[in-house]
């Protein structure tokens, strides 16, 4: 057995067992935390003993709905044509990047967009992938990716109609091979992708639910009403709302991944509710689509997980740029950090089976630390302020118990290499969508 003990830390886990504690120690063995606290004894103790100097430690962080393959757009040219709704932006910009995709460039994506992950602290990812010309294993790659990196993946392909009935065909499959494929797999735990309702056909939907039938453990995962364009389409195929129409197919359950819900309605709440679906808030990706802001009803009636939707691999950042969307928009204020540090560890253990996101005995030892001398005073009442303005970028990333970055390089991962073939996968990106 490895035991690793890891003394004189400042230990955050808001919403944790223990919030806040200072000259603390964590033991942990092989990849699990075995005691939080202090006055650990030593006597007897022949493992190893690592002195963290004062460090923060966090909980391995949380990205409850992000898009990996959308990692090579920063910088990316504005479309020729301009977007002038919403689902003029999905067809002249996402649509194409999505399209553009092969598997050089979606591999470049999934390692970048990692790389980004650990070096911002998050450990456990909830992906929505989408390749619609690189269907066929684009699944298997994420999932050997990810694992060269030590994190947690859920992961998925969103079907959808629109790149034709065989595409879906071939997308549905691509779920279905993962779902079996990773059955057992403590790290990686598919769902199955759809894009969103209004892409989707009645008969789509029926084929979902039917190959959903034989796996009453694995639930979908779908943007639902994040555009009154998705209502709208629903009531024209005859349904009262989007959530009602999935409901129907008999594709809710307390495995669902509800993504977005700006437009649901009261009824849908009580059928998310009913099914003990998860819903997931996406702040800034709501705000850079000019779709709305999340209602605060909502948002206490479901308790959503925190997500960024695919705009940026820093949960602390997306927490803060959330409370300020608010606020500018004269909305209610939300605890952010609730639903990141309550919500998404909770949404983990829905989907992983195991306890992620939180520094306490018998939970994965996903650990972030930062070498933070805070400016004024920090104590247990005031760390959600220093979590949204000071924190910064975290110096070591373990997971597992094992180091996935020490002092800001990257463990066993040439991270030059990694960025100079982003670089290159990009320009071909960008010039492949120019062609479509
Ligand atoms: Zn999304």
């Amino acid at each position: 057995m490895e035991q690793l003990l890891l003394h004189n830390l400042r230990i955050i886990d808001p919403f944790g067992e223990r919030e806040f504690l200072e000259h603390a120690s964590i033991l942990i063995e092989n990849e699990t935390i075995k005691f939080v606290g202090r006055g650990f004894s030593h006597v007897g103790f022949d493992g190893q003993i690592l002195d963290m100097q004062g460090k923060t430690v966090l909980p391995g962080i949380i990205n409850a709905h992000t898009h990996l393959y959308s990692t090579l757009a920063m910088g990316m040219h504005p479309p020729q044509k301009s977007p002038k709704n919403f689902v003029e932006h999905l067809e002249e910009v996402w649509w194409k990047l999505d399209r553009g995709l092969d598997k050089a460039s979606t591999r470049a994506s999934f390692e970048a967009g990692l790389m980004d992950c650990i070096q911002n602290g998050t450990t456990t990812i909830i992906d929505h992938h989408a390749s619609p010309l690189f269907v066929d294993g684009s699944l298997d790659l994420l999932g050997t990716v990810a694992e060269s990196f030590g994190v947690n993946i859920s992961l998925c392909f969103e079907c959808s109609d629109r790149n034709g009935e065989a595409n879906f065909k071939d997308e549905l499959m691509e779920n279905i091979r993962a779902i079996k494929k990773y059955a057992s797999n403590p790290y990686i735990s598919p769902r199955l992708g759809l894009h969103a309702s209004f892409t989707l056909s009645d008969k789509s939907l029926e084929m979902v639910s039917t190959q959903l039938k034989d796996f009453p453990d694995c639930g979908i995962h779908i943007h639902v009403a994040e555009d009154l364009a998705d209502e709208k389409d629903a009531q024209t195929r005859g349904y009262r709302s989007v959530i009602q129409r999935l409901d129907d197919y008999k594709l809710l359950s307390n495995q669902s991944l509800i993504i977005h819900g700006i437009f649901m309605t009261r009824e849908d709440r009580h059928i998310l509710l009913k099914h003990g679906c998860k819903l997931v808030h996406n702040p800034t990706s709501n705000a850079n689509n000019q779709v709305g802001v999340l209602e605060t009803e909502i948002i206490e009636s479901l308790n959503p997980g925190l997500g960024t939707d695919g705009m940026q691999n820093n949960l602390l950042k997306e927490a803060k740029e959330g409370t300020l969307v608010r606020a500018a928009t004269e909305s209610l204020p939300v605890d952010y950090l609730e639903l990141l540090f309550q919500n998404n560890p909770d949404i983990a253990l829905k989907i992983f089976g195991k306890l992620v996101g939180h520094i306490e005995e018998e939970a994965q030892a996903d650990l972030v630390f930062y070498d933070y001398d805070p400016r004024t005073e920090l104590t247990a009442d005031n760390f959600s302020g220093h979590l949204l303005f000071g924190l910064g970028q975290p110096t070591d990333v373990m997971t597992r118990g094992t180091f996935r970055m020490r002092n800001k390089q990257l463990v066993g991962k040439d991270e030059t290499r990694i960025r100079e073939t982003a670089r290159k996968q990009s320009k071909r990106l960008w010039s492949a969508m120019k062609a479509l």
